[in-house]
């Protein structure tokens, strides 16, 4: 069985460009994770997904244990067979659903009890259980179990919350034990304080993970605090590993954080925002219920080669939205997920050839431009 390893094939400044190869496949990077949150990227079929060009999805366990359960998953043959996807899947801890849905949450050096949003049955989520959760799930990306505060919090706070977080990691480690082609990352936390992800980075970093993720950012600080962080958190971490930011985020949030050496990210928005109507294009955020695109032949965005735009006017959907056809989320979910997918190879496409800086002028341009003029 061939192992999990990173390659990293250019650098342009501190932006990354490589490539990490699993047993089931390759993940061209900086990637774009589309999440798959109840085991199905909502409106898409898998095929279509891949067809956006996402290497890996991501699947959640806080969900996936409550329903339909991780055990029965492990009967039915795994995640991957379960929602007929091949390619490489990351899973997340649990840990941050927990503390955003859950309700009735009690934390212990031993782990969080909580109760379950769907119909409020107790539950417990430990490092060891979570890595037991996860390998049920058949995960090829295991996240380390941890804990995370809201932003803002006293120093004292965001510290302690570090060093627990950082003896789960140890026992996340124990846990995981020697599972060949599957990876265990650490997650990095110590809010927006350089010396504390230092010291949270030196204690990932004695314990050796197949890759680190920046946790703990995109929890309401701003894009600016944010780029802060991201400004002096990714540079500690190890340079020959994967490095992951989690949750992000907007286009403009993701090319700044591959700006600063992010080689991963995931996030609901292209998903979540098709389902709602908000469409982002080369020229930025279009509005597709806006009475504007009721007579609009045109495309979409004309750069782009989705079905949405190839095959459809805006005019048809702007119809289908206001209509809430089943076909308005399938397209502009499909169309957000190429946009985020093309912008991840344009980005990877700049740094092989040492423009990154041309290509983050040209985004910022083409955005600044705004939407079409009305017809
Ligand atoms: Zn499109």
């Amino acid at each position: 069985m061939s192992t999990f390893s990173y390659t990293l094939s250019a650098r342009d400044g501190a932006a990354r460009t490589g490539v990490i190869s699993t047993p089931r496949g390759e993940i061209r990077t900086p990637a774009f994770m589309p999440v798959g949150t109840a085991a199905t990227v909502k409106a898409m079929m898998p095929a279509s997904v891949r067809e956006t060009g996402a290497d890996i999805l991501l699947g959640n366990t806080y969900h996936l244990m409550l329903r339909p359960g991780a055990e029965r998953i492990a009967r039915l043959g795994g995640l991957h067979k379960f929602m007929d996807w091949e390619r490489p899947i990351l899973t997340d801890s649990g840990g941050f659903q927990v503390m955003s849905l859950a309700g009735l949450r009690k934390l212990t050096e031993e782990g969080v009890t909580f109760k379950s949003h769907i119909d409020g049955s107790k539950h417990e989520l430990t490092p060891e259980r979570s890595m037991e959760i996860q390998a049920l799930l058949g995960s090829d990306i295991v996240m380390c179990f941890d804990e995370c505060p809201a932003l803002p919090a006293e120093r004292s706070a965001i510290e302690a919350s570090m060093k627990l977080s950082m003896r789960w990691a140890q026992r996340s480690r124990d846990a995981f034990g020697d599972r060949p082609g599957h990876a265990l990352f650490g997650i990095q936390q110590g809010g927006l304080d350089e010396e504390l992800r230092g010291q949270s980075a030196e204690a990932l970093r004695s314990i050796g993970f197949d890759g680190y993720a920046v946790g703990g950012l995109a929890v309401g600080e701003g894009q600016e605090a944010m780029f802060g962080a991201l400004d002096f958190a990714p540079g500690q971490l190890p340079e020959d590993k994967p490095r992951y930011l989690m949750g992000v985020g907007k286009p403009d949030d993701i090319v700044g954080a591959v700006k600063r050496g992010i080689d991963m990210m995931d996030c609901v928005l292209p998903s979540r925002s098709g389902r709602t109507g908000q469409v982002f294009t080369r020229r930025g955020v279009v509005n597709i219920k806006n009475a504007r695109h009721m007579d609009d032949p045109r495309p979409l965005d004309e750069a782009c080669s989705c079905p949405a735009c190839r095959n459809y006017s805006r005019a048809y959907l702007h119809h289908v939205f206001r209509s809430q056809e089943i076909i308005s989320s399938m397209l502009l979910t499909w169309h957000n997920l190429h946009y985020y997918q093309d912008l991840m190879a344009e980005m990877r496409a700049a740094i092989a050839i040492g423009d990154f800086a041309g290509f983050e002028a040209r985004f910022h341009a083409e955005r600044e431009k705004g939407d079409l003029e009305p017809v």
